[in-house]
């Protein structure tokens, strides 16, 4: 049985030798995969299109096709594209989440100046606030 094994892994190490293999976008594009099928069926018992099913068949397949692509370079400039438009989506969405969650002891404001993100803790009444960024003060109640 363990030669069985070793056999099949010097198989699968000798058909991925060469060829690109995972990284965050092909990650990225499984998950992708994964949450429309399950989006598809939900949106199935509702008497939808199979519009779900079809992109997550196109999604797992474009992973796939990276993972087996022997055009390294071109994959891994693809990952860096990838990575640097998440970090533009990813932040924002963090930030929304965490503004939402402590939505209840602070109150949220932008700076009248710079339009900077800043925060009071709720009931703290009249201050004045100074803008960590610009320097620029203003009275804010909370
Ligand atoms: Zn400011």
């Amino acid at each position: 049985m363990q030669s069985f094994w070793y056999r099949f892994k010097a198989g699968v190490q000798r058909f991925m030798q060469g060829r690109y293999g995972a990284d965050q976008l092909g990650l990225f594009m499984i998950w992708a995969a994964v949450i429309l099928s399950l989006a598809g069926a939900f949106a199935s018992g509702m008497g939808a299109t199979p519009v779900f099913s079809l992109l997550s068949t196109a999604s797992w397949a474009w992973a796939v096709w990276r993972l087996l692509s022997r055009n390294k370079a071109r994959r891994c400039a693809e990952n860096q594209w990838f990575m640097a438009h998440w970090a533009k989506v990813k932040t924002p969405v963090m930030q929304a989440v965490t503004r939402f969650k402590n939505r209840k002891k602070y109150v949220y404001f932008s700076c009248p100046q710079c339009h900077m993100k800043l925060r009071l803790p709720r009931g703290v009444g009249k201050v004045t606030v100074k803008c960590s960024k610009c320097g620029h003060s203003f009275e804010k109640k909370a």
